[in-house]
């Protein structure tokens, strides 16, 4: 053994989401738990998630969550660590926080909160986290155990987990570290890409709805396999908003988008009240009263926006609805991984244990987190994942 290696039982790479959690639950163990990252600061995502004020979990948590090449594999760690265990110890350290729409739990004041209370409880467990460390080479003696090669010297462990996350903003230091691992240890990789990210659009769009930049709309947005009901948000390089951000998850190169503006609204019966009630006012005057003014020309035109109600045919009313509750829309791509708040694909989770995130190909190494093909929606679906399979991960390395 060269004389600066650091022996350790269980040796982590990523000092985030799940990589604290396996440390915490490993450490309570008794097990001598070390955590490696390159960056200068642990948790750097868990700061900047959910505006500042980090949306930690959901009380409505189910598989159906999560995207994955395999839907029931994360179904046994988010029942073993479920968002309740999450909200206990959120209590125990008196974080205050509340429920938004749908179920979704955010600070009261900011994600500093939850990455304080991790490194207490890693503290309390005896945790040693070792920042700026440059990961160089990972190798696997004859005995089974891993030898990590670092900035910081070579570490020596019989348990290695991979919690190096995904491949959404390189500028928070993601990398992709941990498939390369996976590939180098003979795992599969699916093909990842950016997920719960704003759309681009076609140049044609993008100059018509320039204008809109600034305005939300409540929304139904969809396409063939699945729809999201909340916000869409016209922005000055394309669409972003909640249900646009999750639609991008399913979205495919290609495909066009169908957005609903009014979801909740009989449009056609709407339009023809109003034409009975006041002929003469103008289309838009009428529709201002349910859309933001600016969008009503936007996406029907300035002609027909401009039309008096008792022009119009019910035919024309009944295309005028279809534009506004079907307007479709081809997304020209995604701003990628410069602002994806997820990477779907990434380690097959055909290849690892759902009860204890292992490796099924080598024994002692672990995938948990972002870096497993498990997705989850947004609304504190990603770091619920985090937390789950750093758990079950730390029962037994
Ligand atoms: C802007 C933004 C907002 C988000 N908001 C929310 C939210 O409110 N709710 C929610 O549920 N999810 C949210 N997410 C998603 C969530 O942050 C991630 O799913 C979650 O952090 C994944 O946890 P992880 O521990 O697997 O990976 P990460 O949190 O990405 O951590 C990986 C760690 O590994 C380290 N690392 C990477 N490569 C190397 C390397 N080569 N050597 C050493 N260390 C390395 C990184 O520095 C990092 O500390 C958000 C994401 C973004 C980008």
């Amino acid at each position: 053994m060269p004389p600066n290696t650091i022996k350790t039982d269980v040796l982590i790479i990523g000092a985030s989401a799940a990589g604290l959690m396996c440390a915490i639950e490993a450490g309570k163990r008794g097990r001598k738990v070390m955590v490696l990252d390159h960056a200068n600061k642990p948790g750097k995502k868990i700061l900047m998630s959910g505006g500042g004020r980090c949306n930690f979990t959901n009380t409505d948590i189910s598989a159906s969550n999560y995207i994955s090449h395999n839907p029931h594999f994360c179904k046994s760690a988010l029942s073993r660590y479920t968002q309740w265990d999450f909200i206990a110890l959120v209590n125990e350290y008196q974080i205050p926080y509340h429920e938004r729409d749908l179920g979704k739990l955010f600070c009261n004041d900011s994600a500093k909160d939850i990455l304080n209370m991790l490194l207490a409880e890693c503290k309390k467990a005896k945790v040693s986290i070792h920042l700026d460390c440059n990961i160089k080479n990972i190798g696997q003696k004859e005995n089974g155990a891993f030898e990590v090669e670092s900035s910081l010297g070579i570490f020596q462990t019989a348990s290695l987990v991979i919690a190096s996350g995904g491949l959404s903003i390189p500028k928070m230091c993601a990398s992709p570290l941990g498939y390369k691992v996976a590939e180098q240890f003979g795992h599969h990789i699916w093909p990842t890409t950016a997920g719960l990210v704003p759309f681009t659009l076609q140049p044609r769009d993008k100059e018509s709805l320039a204008e809109l930049s600034g305005i939300a709309v409540d929304s139904c947005v969809s396409n063939e396999r699945i729809q999201f009901n909340e916000n869409i948000l016209f922005t000055h390089r394309g669409l972003s908003g909640p249900a646009i951000l999750q639609i991008s998850s399913y979205w495919q190169a290609g495909e066009a988008i169908s957005i609903n503006l009014l979801p909740a609204l009989d449009l056609v019966d709407f339009i023809k009240k109003r034409q009975a009630a006041q002929p003469n006012i103008k289309l838009k005057t009428a529709l201002a009263e349910v859309l933001p003014k600016r969008l009503i020309p936007a996406v029907l035109g300035q002609e027909t926006a401009d039309k008096p109600l008792q022009e119009l045919s019910q035919v024309r009313i009944e295309a005028i609805a279809k534009q506004l509750q079907h307007w479709q829309i081809k997304p020209n791509g995604t701003e990628g991984y410069r602002t994806a708040e997820v990477t779907l694909g990434g380690v097959d989770c055909n290849e690892l244990s759902s009860k204890t995130m292992e490796s099924g190909k080598v024994a002692g190494l672990y995938f948990i987190g972002e870096v497993v093909d498990v997705t989850g929606w947004l609304g504190g679906y990603n770091f619920q994942w985090a937390w789950s399979s750093g758990w079950c991960a730390g029962q037994v390395v």
